[in-house]
C-alpha cells in the first residue's frame, strides 16, 4: 500500500506545486514508485509535469466522477513518475460532486484501486478548503504543508490546522502532519529567519529539516515542462529536493520499523 501525501495550504503561490512535482521527481529518482496526482483545476503540476493540460482527456475529473477507470488515465512522465494529470474539468467535478453521496470520500475510493503500484502518492491541492482539498485529506495519511518564510506565513495555518483536525474528527481518522516545509527561503533576509524561528518555536519538530532555498531554476522549470533535476540538476534547487526526498523516504522507514516493533511487542 502506498503512503498518500497532501500537499495543501489553502494560501496560493508558498510552493505546493513546485514542491509536489520536485518531490514526485526526486523519490522516482531514488528508484520509488510515484504517482503525482494533480488535484488542482489550474492544472500547473501537469504542465510542469510535461503533460499538456488542454489535451489531457480524461483526467481526474472524470477519474473522482466515476466515468473512467483510473487506469487508464495515469500518464507516464519524462522524470518517470506517473501523473493523474488535472485540469479546468476538475472544478466541473467539483461542483457536481457537491450534491453526491460520500462526496469526499471519492479520490480515497479511486486511489484505494491502484494504491499497491505504488510507494508513494502525492496530491498537489488547490489553494482552498473545499471538496477537492478534503478529497486530498480523506485520502491522505500524512499532510505535507509548505510554508514561505514571509510576514503573513503563519496566518492562513491555524485555519489549515482546524480542517485537518475537523477531517481526522470527521472523515479520516489516521490523518497526521507530516511537517511544515519552508519554502522560497532567502539566507539573506532577516524576516526569513525571524519566521522560520517562529515557525520552529510553535511546531516544534514538525518542521522539516530541509529547507527549500528561493532559486530562479525551480521558477524556470515548469515552462520547459520539466522537474528541477532534468532542468538543472547541479541547481541548488535540485539538491534541495533531493534533500528532502531523502528525509521523507527516512521518516517513513522509522515509522515502519517503529510499527513492526510494535507488532513484535505484542
Ligand atoms: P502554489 O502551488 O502553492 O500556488 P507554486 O509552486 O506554483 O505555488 O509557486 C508559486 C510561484 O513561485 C511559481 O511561479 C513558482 O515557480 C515559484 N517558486 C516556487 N518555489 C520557488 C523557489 N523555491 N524559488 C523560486 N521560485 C519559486
Ligand atoms: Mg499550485
Amino acid at each position: 500500500m502506498a503512503r498518500i501525501l497532501a500537499v495543501a495550504n489553502q494560501k496560493g503561490g508558498v510552493g505546493k506545486t513546485t514542491t509536489s512535482v520536485n518531490l514526485a521527481a526526486a523519490l522516482a529518482a531514488a528508484k520509488r514508485k510515484v504517482l503525482l496526482v494533480d488535484l488542482d483545476p489550474q492544472g500547473n503540476a501537469t504542465m510542469a509535469s510535461g503533460v499538456d493540460k488542454h489535451e489531457a482527456k480524461p483526467n481526474g475529473c472524470e477519474v473522482l466522477l466515476d466515468e473512467a477507470a483510473i487506469g487508464d488515465v495515469l500518464v507516464r512522465t519524462e522524470a518517470g513518475f506517473d501523473l493523474l494529470p488535472g485540469n479546468g474539468d476538475l472544478t466541473a467535478a467539483e461542483l457536481k460532486l457537491m450534491d453526491g453521496l460520500a462526496r469526499e470520500h471519492r479520490l480515497k475510493e479511486q486511489l484505494a484501486k491502484i494504491s499497491d503500484k505504488y510507494h508513494t502518492i502525492l496530491i498537489d491541492c488547490p489553494p482552498s478548503l473545499h471538496l477537492l482539498t478534503l478529497n486530498a485529506l480523506t485520502a491522505a495519511d500524512g499532510v505535507l504543508i509548505p510554508v514561505q518564510c514571509e510576514y503573513f506565513a503563519l496566518e492562513g495555518l491555524s485555519s489549515l490546522l482546524d480542517t485537518i483536525s475537523a477531517v481526522r474528527q470527521r472523515l479520516n481518522p489516521k490523518l497526521e502532519v507530516e511537517g511544515l516545509l519552508r519554502t522560497m527561503y532567502d539566507v539573506r533576509n532577516n524576516l526569513g529567519n525571524e519566521v522560520s524561528a517562529q515557525l520552529t518555536q510553535h511546531f516544534g519538530d514538525k518542521v522539516l529539516r530541509s529547507i527549500i532555498p528561493r532559486n530562479v531554476r525551480l521558477a524556470e522549470a515548469p515552462s520547459h515542462g520539466q522537474p528541477i533535476h532534468l532542468y538543472d540538476r547541479g541547481s541548488r534547487g535540485a539538491i534541495a529536493y533531493i534533500g528532502l526526498a531523502g528525509e521523507i523516504i527516512r521518516r517513513e522507514r522509522a515509522m515502519s520499523t517503529h510499527d513492526a516493533g510494535e507488532l513484535t511487542n505484542d
